[in-house]
């Protein structure tokens, strides 16, 4: 029997791009899609810790390609159908042609989900590697943005880079490349992790000035490992503050007090934040959500959020 419109899963009430204009500072979740069945547990026991915080949203990751790009669909349509939560969806063009991309725009559509984050993405393998895009498919980020507003009442949101990104020859190609993602429809941004505030706050200067509204949320990655969080900074071509390093090179022998070191960076950043005025906070968690929560209930923002943090399991 064919499925009737009362079978099929309702849109969240209201798009991600009302909630940011409601003034409350939004707080969300990243997570990635997992390989293994173990990695499959971990993430879910995450999520399970995460949902009575009723965070604004939960983002997945857009795997680089093949089977992770499956996961990632799979797991945030298994998000939107099994919990409480407003999944994003990370879509890249990377790789794919347009007629691919509103394949999966369309899947997202029909399990209800109304909100996805529309990147170029890097190419597969060597993420520093010469860019090459796919035949049939886009070249910029804006060009899917465009795609996915004409393709429904989508909330689209897009990457900003508050070091600008690594490929932009200078500020200014950067600010007028991202301001015409946002003339494309971009409802919001997340940046790029970073660790030092004044980084934020010089890119929000810059946008306000080429007279870009569009509210930028900025993105926490609690520095707890100083080997790994060295190799992403690598790679997303962030800068790693020496006195950070340093305090967790000392530390490397005692992953507690690394903890305690990142969780206290993270924390006293994103206390900076929304002093200064950030419209919310989005959190890596890299499918665990110890560190997170824990800065998270440092903070003291959501509703009544660090009583029911202080109940949850560990
Ligand atoms: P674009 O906005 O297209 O910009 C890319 C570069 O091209 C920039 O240097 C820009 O200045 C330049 N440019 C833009 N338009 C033009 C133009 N018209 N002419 C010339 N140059 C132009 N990657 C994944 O694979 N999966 C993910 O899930 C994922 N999630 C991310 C989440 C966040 C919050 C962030 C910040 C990044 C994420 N990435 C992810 C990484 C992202 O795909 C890469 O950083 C990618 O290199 C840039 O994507 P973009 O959408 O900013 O691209």
């Amino acid at each position: 029997m064919a499925a009737t419109t009362a079978d099929r899963p309702q849109p969240r009430a209201q798009g991600l791009r009302s909630l940011l204009a409601s003034g409350r500072p939004s707080f969300s979740f990243e997570f990635f899609p997992p390989k293994t069945e173990a990695g499959e547990r971990t993430l879910w026991k995450a999520i399970r810790r995460i949902e009575p915080l009723a965070p604004s949203f939960v983002s997945v990751t857009y795997g680089a390609g093949g089977s992770s790009r499956d996961r990632t669909v799979e797991v945030t349509k298994r998000i939107a159908a099994e919990t409480t939560l407003r999944p994003v969806a990370h879509l890249t063009a990377v790789g794919h042609s347009v007629a691919e991309l509103r394949h999966i725009i369309g899947q997202y559509a029909d399990a209800g989900i109304r909100d996805v984050l529309a990147l170029r993405g890097d190419p597969p393998g060597d993420p520093k590697g010469e860019w090459v895009a796919h035949p049939e498919g886009f070249t910029q980020a804006h060009e899917l943005v465009t795609l996915i507003k004409e393709l429904g009442d989508f909330s689209v949101g897009v990457a900003a880079f508050p070091e600008r990104h690594p490929r932009s020859a200078d500020w200014d190609s950067d600010i007028r490349h991202f301001t015409a993602k946002c003339r494309a429809g971009a409802d919001y941004a997340i940046t790029q992790m970073f660790f030092d505030v004044a980084d934020y706050l010089r890119l929000r200067d810059r946008l306000a000035a080429a007279g870009c509204a569009t509210p930028i949320i900025p993105e926490i990655m609690p520095a707890t490992d100083v080997r790994q969080i060295r190799r992403f900074a690598e790679l997303s071509d962030a800068r790693f503050p020496e006195g950070l390093a340093r305090r967790l090179d000392a530390a490397r022998d005692d992953p507690a007090e690394g903890h305690r070191i990142g969780v206290e960076h993270a924390t006293a950043m994103a206390e900076r934040l929304l002093a200064e005025g950030a419209p919310g906070l989005h959190y890596i968690t890299l499918n665990r959500s110890t560190a997170t929560l824990e800065i998270h209930q440092n903070l003291g923002i959501g509703d009544g959020a660090a009583g029911r943090l202080a109940t949850l399991p560990r």
